[in-house]
């Protein structure tokens, strides 16, 4: 190898650079044989080079050239010299030139690929992540892993310069809840015994500011066993960031920083120096979300005002029932066909709306679906709405929460239908005054609704035992392009307060001890009041790659029912192995009763 070694890579060589002998190395992308000449596209982590094996070269040397096969891996020497004028390539880097060889060499040989190398595999998922490695190769790919690479880099960069120490917590740690499950991990040595893979170093994180580091963060592995649902991933990266002494003003202005630092220098976008924040009630009330896509407006609006005048009982039921009706206003979609409203009726229903009720907006007034309920007020309806002709206004009566998640989730639709965002437009947003607690239905009982350390804002510390549901936390997500991107709170610091938000979710003093115990003895030393925030990497780097599902910026994902079609993982373990552990596996039809190896 040694004298086959690259003196060039393959996307650097220009029309300066003619007449000099180099050496490259890398793959065959393509290859074209023309009447005696070959054409090799070699190709390598910068880029393509087009290599030629001119007719007049020796026999031997043209055989090599023609044996080459896709994804060869192979060595070439030769001059650079110009291409004749209508040959060049102005899509290529390396366009002016080409490398005329007089040594090729197979590195080594390539099986039959099961998909081809290009600028995106359009091979089905699960086969590309089988050959991952060969899934790695194409452009797309390589683009987002580098992108990720540099994100991650200009997130050091910046906490680095931010005064943040780089703090490394256990990944084998005590079982403690955060809203997911665990992934447990067997002790060996303490059979019976299981240690849990962290859902986020939420504990530690606190722990660290009240050993008076000030400023932590942690590019951190999290891991949560969840079913698989949309875009999930089983392990995945949060920028874990935690401070003392700080009111949510200073995590904002540090995250915002941050944000505007990594897009900047990886992507060379500029985003706004400082988010806009909107109010979780705000949120949802005009959004029907707490995570809005804002690149487009299209608000929700109340339509409980117009409802008494008009003569539609569902709605008039709805309200009397203490739920609301919102509407909203589709763009120029009167001429939607039935097929179309079902199509967003769906929508809606899948938020739990019994149905989707519509009017189309005419130069008359309102037509067809609800508008005869309202023929009377319809012109006030349109121009309070500032609705248009050839609009179609879709309205949702149902409880609270429901008229608005799911006309919510119809705006995210039409959003999508209409083409109203804009791909490679950022909006980001902080969305604050979230609920403290949210009702269990299942359980009958309050949950935490982030986790159990976010501080209730204090206006309510009096009444928080009264009435949990009104209580508002000292808490904020960061949301982009109808993305949660990343979500913290200012933390609890007080012992007393903490163990009142244990009773509410439901802890006993007992189960609290004993599960955090840890944390509230540490609080009995001097904590200092902090605050913090984790962004999810593998999303962000999604949203700055383009792309619509984080398996498409992490190299090696699981697939979406948490296998590894590469290495096939989850895997069956050495009886061996379960016998160290003191397991035994139960199968649908019972426990396998397999003999520990001491006979036990
Ligand atoms: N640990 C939290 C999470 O994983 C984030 C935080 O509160 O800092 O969502």
């Amino acid at each position: 190898m040694e004298n086959l070694k690259r003196t060039v890579t393959c996307g650097e060589l220009k029309a300066s650079d003619t007449g000099k002998i180099v050496i490259l190395n890398g793959w065959v992308h393509r290859k074209r044989d023309h009447g005696g000449i070959s054409f090799i596209n070699m190709r390598d982590h910068s880029g393509i080079t087009q290599v030629v094996v001119d007719e007049t070269a020796e026999e031997s040397f043209k055989a090599i050239a023609e044996g080459l096969k896709y994804e060869y891996c192979i060595a070439v020497q030769g001059t650079v010299r110009t291409r004749p004028p209508e040959m060049v390539n102005p899509d290529m880097p390396t366009g002016e030139i080409e490398v005329s060889a007089s040594l090729i060499a197979v590195l080594s040989a390539c099986d039959t690929l099961p998909f081809m190398i290009d600028q995106r595999s359009d091979a089905r998922d699960d086969l590309r992540l089988q050959y991952r490695y060969l899934d790695l190769r194409s452009f797309s790919m390589q683009k987002n892993i580098r992108i990720r690479g540099e994100a991650m880099f200009r997130a050091r960069e910046y906490l680095r310069q931010e005064g943040f120490c780089e703090i490394e917590t256990p990944t084998l740690i005590r079982s403690t809840p955060e809203g997911a499950r665990d992934f447990l991990v067997p002790s060996r040595i303490h059979a019976g015994k299981f240690y849990a893979l962290p859902q986020s170093p939420q504990l530690y994180k606190q722990l660290l500011m009240v050993s008076g580091f000030d400023r932590y963060f942690q590019i951190a592995r999290c891991y949560r066993d969840e079913d698989a649902r949309g875009d999930r991933q089983l392990e995945f990266t949060q920028i874990d960031m935690e401070m003392s002494f700080v009111s949510k003003d200073d995590v904002f202005r540090v995250t915002e920083g941050m944000l505007v630092h990594m897009f900047r220098r990886t992507l060379g976008v500029e985003l706004p120096a400082a988010f806009p924040r909107i109010s979780w009630e705000e949120a949802m009330d005009s959004y029907g979300s707490d995570k809005p896509d804002l690149r487009f407006d299209l608000k929700l609006r109340d339509f409980a005002p117009y409802v008494e005048a008009g003569s539609f009982s569902v709605f008039k039921d709805v309200l009397a029932q203490g739920g609301a009706v919102k509407v909203l206003v589709a763009p120029g979609c009167a001429g939607y066909s039935r097929k179309q409203i079902t199509g967003l009726e769906e929508v809606a229903k899948t938020y739990k709306a019994q149905g989707l009720a519509w009017a189309k907006v005419t130069a008359g007034g309102l037509e067809g679906g609800v508008a005869k309920f309202y023929e009377a007020s319809a012109a006030q309806i349109t121009r309070d709405l500032e609705a248009r002709e050839g609009d179609l206004l879709l309205f949702v009566g149902a409880p609270k929460n429901i008229a608005r998640l799911s006309l919510g989730a119809v705006r995210s639709r039409l959003g999508k239908d209409l083409g109203l965002a804009k791909q490679d437009e950022f909006k980001f947003a902080w969305i604050v005054d979230f609920p403290l607690f949210e009702w269990n239905e299942d359980e009958k009982k309050w949950d935490a609704a982030h986790h159990m350390f976010s501080m209730p804002q204090e206006k309510y510390l009096s009444t928080l035992e009264q009435n949990p549901g009104e209580v508002k936390g000292d808490m904020y997500d960061l949301v982009c392009n109808g993305c949660e991107m990343a979500s913290g709170s200012i933390r609890i610091h007080d012992p007393e307060i903490q163990k009142r938000i244990f009773a509410i979710a439901g802890y006993s003093l007992q189960d609290a001890e004993q599960r955090f115990g840890f944390l509230l003895n540490a609080f009995r030393y001097g904590p200092p009041p902090h605050g913090g925030i984790a962004p999810g990497f593998d999303r962000l780097v999604m949203l700055m790659c383009g792309e619509t599902t984080i398996r498409d910026v992490i190299a090696f994902p699981k697939n979406t029912v948490g296998v590894s079609p590469m290495d096939e993982a989850p895997s069956d373990v050495e009886q061996k192995q379960l016998d160290e552990l003191r397991l035994k596996t139960v199968t649908e039809e019972g426990t396998q009763s397999r003999k520990c190896a001491d006979g036990t």
